[in-house]
């Protein structure tokens, strides 16, 4: 269960599942090993309810660290075409060409971040947010209008 709300697949009733299972561990084993096993689970499903909330019920993850909730993308205003992040990327899934601005397919992206580190231009943008209009084709360096 902890890892399907990790990858974006929770539940609402993940919690209510985990106390009754962890619950049914603690009193129902006989070995020691058992009897403990569940408390880690159960403390943090206490500890960081507000985290497990977003993950479920907003789909969010305010840590920014499950790769399910977090977008990757080039922001059309400030990429200059350049083509170092292409260059880099492991999965292949940027589009581009001199002096165009460049585009991500989220359905490939592993989120790995190497783009992010060689963009000198700080074009490429990691969110837990809304991701904003972006171009749908090749389009050249200045000419994405806003809205
Ligand atoms: S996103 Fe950055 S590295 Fe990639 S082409 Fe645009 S300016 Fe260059
Ligand atoms: S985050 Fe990694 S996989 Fe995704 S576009 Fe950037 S370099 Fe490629």
């Amino acid at each position: 269960m902890y890892k399907e709300i990790t990858q974006a697949r929770g539940k609402t009733n993940f919690a209510s599942l985990t106390d009754e299972i962890g619950d049914a561990c603690t009193y129902n084993t006989l070995c020691t090993v058992g009897q403990e096993a569940p408390k880690a689970a159960l403390s943090a499903m206490k500890k960081f309810a507000s985290e497990f909330e977003a993950h479920i019920k907003k789909n969010k993850c305010p840590a920014e660290v499950c790769t399910a909730f977090v977008h990757i993308y080039i922001d059309p205003h400030t990429c200059t075409g350049c083509g170092e992040c292409m260059d880099v990327c492991p999965a292949e899934c940027i589009e581009g060409k001199p002096n165009f601005i460049h585009m991500i397919d989220e359905f490939d992206c592993t989120k790995c971040g190497k783009c992010i580190e060689v963009c000198e231009e700080e074009a490429i943008v990691k969110t837990a947010g809304k991701l904003p209009k972006l171009p749908n084709r090749l389009i050249k360096v200045g000419k994405f209008k806003k809205h």
